[in-house]
């Protein structure tokens, strides 16, 4: 094990949080019962807000961010999991309460972790990361809702996102005619290229909101919320679904009862942090079978440690594309 190790940590001084690279050694680390050496890890749009060092989201002082991590094991006294396993960890309040993913030395609960699957490499399972692990939760709650892709379109909104790549691909697979809806409409050739069938523009749907519009889909996985989330609810057609899961465009959600008690829509939220295990191995299984790992790669940049925190500036302007990979060796 490494005596010394890079880490991002956040502090705290007079209500001012300030975010700076360290070195560590493990005795710094908090407790739990498996150490991991992290490979790599991701920046998802609640890293960024994090690593901003205004976000309201860490609920301790001093903080590790990185509500990611992949690598192998190298110490356990967990019954699951031995030197040498591969693992994979979303959530679970790393970065919120427990010190997260930025950190080349992990100490974590082994109930938190999954062991990765044989399909993905480490580096691919931080190419899906949070948000791409969130997407197919919302893919999985519309397929328990009935909006099966003979019922009709589904919406993906910030399509050109983490979450939105990765719901593009993976209902594409599937077999549902997907329209993504994005700010960044020259990204038209690489939503396609992920499978989606019609691409419209963000400010179709930021307009004040009326209770009902046209019927356009029996589906959507939003990641935007707010006047973005009423106008797609407005327009789900009847008995259709909403997984609901971002805040990108806003927290607010201005709508009105109409679309569930006329049209039997349903609103599903969706949580990814404290997801229980069967349902996080279930997402797992079914990323391993319907994500196209070219497509994976497609929507993939790989950054090293060092350009961390200027990605979380560019994620939390809207500048991402896909998925950011971060090198953490
Ligand atoms: P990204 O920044 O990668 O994607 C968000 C996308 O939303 C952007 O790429 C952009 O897409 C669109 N967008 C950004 N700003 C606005 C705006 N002001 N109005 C309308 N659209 C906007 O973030 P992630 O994919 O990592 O996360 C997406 C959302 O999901 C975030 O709010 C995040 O907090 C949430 N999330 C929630 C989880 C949960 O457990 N519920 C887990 C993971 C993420 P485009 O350019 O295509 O329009």
């Amino acid at each position: 094990m490494k005596s010394r190790f890079k880490a991002i940590l956040i502090t705290k001084q007079d209500n001012a949080q300030k975010v700076e690279d360290v070195e560590l050694s493990p005795a710094d680390l908090m407790d739990g019962d498996v150490t991991v050496a992290v490979s790599h890890s991701t920046v998802n749009y609640k890293d960024g807000l994090v690593l901003g060092g205004r976000s309201p989201v860490v609920r301790r002082f001093p903080m590790i961010p990185g509500i990611d991590l992949a690598g192998v094991v190298e110490e356990s006294s967990h019954p699951g999991f031995k030197p040498g396993d591969k693992v994979v960890l979303n959530g679970y309040g790393l970065s919120e309460t427990h010190y997260g993913g930025y950190s080349q030395l992990a100490r974590v609960k082994g109930d938190w972790l999954v062991k990765l699957p044989d399909a993905f490499t480490a580096e691919q399972a931080m190419a899906i990361g949070t948000a791409g692990y969130t997407a197919m939760l919302a893919v999985l709650a519309l397929e328990d809702a009935h909006v099966t892709p003979d019922r009709g379109a589904v919406v993906v909104t910030g399509a050109a996102g983490g979450v939105g790549s990765v719901a593009v691909a993976v209902l594409a697979k599937l077999g549902y005619r997907v329209i993504a809806s994005t700010g960044r409409t020259e990204e038209e050739p690489y939503l396609k290229s992920l499978g989606a069938a019609e691409i419209i523009p963000r400010a179709d749907l930021a307009s004040d909101p009326k209770p009902l519009a046209k019927e356009r889909w029996a589906g959507a996985v939003d990641s935007v919320g707010s006047k973005t989330l009423a106008n797609v609810l407005a327009s789900t057609s009847y008995g259709g679904a909403v997984a609901a899961c971002g805040l990108a465009g806003g927290m607010d959600l201005p709508t009105s009862v109409a679309p569930f008690i006329l049209r039997g829509v349903s609103l599903l939220g969706i949580d990814s942090v404290q997801m229980p295990m069967p349902r996080r191995l279930q997402a797992w299984e079914r990323l391993a079978r319907d994500l196209d790992v070219s497509k994976l790669s497609a929507m993939t940049r790989t950054i090293p440690f060092a350009d961390l925190r200027q990605a979380g500036q560019d994620i939390v302007a809207g500048q991402i594309r896909g998925r950011v990979v971060v090198d953490m060796r």
